[in-house]
């Protein structure tokens, strides 16, 4: 039976809270330590921004070069995922989080905790790839 309007509780939310934050935080570390690689590579400046790296990156066909490219693929994919937690959490301020925006069915737990930023279900993420939704 499907009740509409249905939430995770208080409790259920503030583990899924905890957890997100705990990723940020590994992330965080992470995509820093990929930061800092990066930048050693290149000329230490001040400020440089992450555009200008790869750019000095490119124009430099060092030795490692590929390993520095792959290591900013990286850092920009974990800052992209930092972002989606970031989103997360807002989430479970509002009180949408694991919430289908479709069907407005709860998304199951085990989901949420894999891709805290999923905001449709696996029935509808699936009908809406097929053009049903
Ligand atoms: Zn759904």
């Amino acid at each position: 039976m499907r009740t509409l309007g249905k939430k995770y509780t208080k409790s259920k939310l503030k583990k899924f809270q905890k957890q997100i934050v705990e990723k940020m935080g590994s992330v965080s570390e992470e995509v820093d330590t990929l930061r800092e690689g990066i930048g050693s590579a290149t000329n230490k400046q001040g400020g440089v921004t992450p555009d200008a790296i790869y750019s000095l990156h490119m124009a430099d066909a060092g030795t490692d070069s590929h390993e520095q490219e792959k290591n900013f693929m990286l850092m920009n994919r974990g800052s992209d995922y930092f972002k989606s937690l970031e989103i997360a959490l807002e989430r479970i301020r509002e009180g949408s989080f694991g919430i289908c925006k479709i069907c407005l069915d709860l998304i199951p737990e085990e989901r949420m905790m894999a891709v805290p930023s999923a905001t449709k279900c696996v029935d509808c993420k699936e009908k809406e790839k097929l053009g049903l939704a």
